[in-house]
């Protein structure tokens, strides 16, 4: 069977428009206001010839002071069904509260987990990649995935952790 590779991260941080780049193809849907409910979607992907399947954990209602546990509730569910996480964070905002729920969610897994630094559409962003660092999570990969910047390094990373 093929393994699991998570999606997750708090909304808007650009995990759909990353699934789709990873796709090639629009499947996954891309919204500009965060916090739609939406199921987790499964997708079937390959990269260099190696099949995986990429969940899609979509969006979360936010409700203010909810928001938090409700992103750690639904980022739980994704990580305890899959073999890895790409967990992508917004390298332009920075860390926030809510994704530190996350983080707390993947120590306690042990799962392997690839940061994605997702929004580095140009070199500047770079330095803000690096300050992704502070997640504990190991090396950040500065990505574009609106634009497909730094996505094969991303992957080659994601793969050879699976
Ligand atoms: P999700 O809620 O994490 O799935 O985020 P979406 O994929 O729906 O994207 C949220 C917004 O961020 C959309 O307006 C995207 O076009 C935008 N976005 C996603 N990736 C990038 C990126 O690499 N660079 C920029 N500038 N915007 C992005
Ligand atoms: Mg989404």
């Amino acid at each position: 069977t093929k393994p699991v590779v998570a999606v997750v991260g708090r909304p808007n941080v650009g995990k759909s428009t990353l699934v789709n780049r990873i796709l090639q193809r629009r499947a996954a849907v891309v919204q500009d206001v965060p916090g739609v409910t939406r199921d987790r979607v499964s997708y079937d992907a390959d990269w260099n010839g190696r099949e995986f399947v990429l969940v899609d954990t979509g969006g979360w209602a936010s409700d203010a002071d909810g928001m938090a546990a409700r992103i750690a509730e639904q980022a739980e569910l994704a990580i305890s069904t899959a073999d890895a996480v790409l967990f992508v964070v917004d390298a332009t905002v920075g860390t926030l509260d809510e994704d530190e729920a996350v983080v707390q969610v993947l120590r306690r897994s042990r799962k392997p987990v690839v940061v994605a630094a997702n929004k580095v559409d140009d070199q500047r962003a770079e330095a803000e990649a690096a300050a992704m660092w502070n997640l504990g999570l190991g090396q950040p990969w500065p990505v574009s995935a609106l634009h497909g910047r730094g996505s094969g390094d991303l992957l080659d990373a994601l793969l050879e952790a699976l």
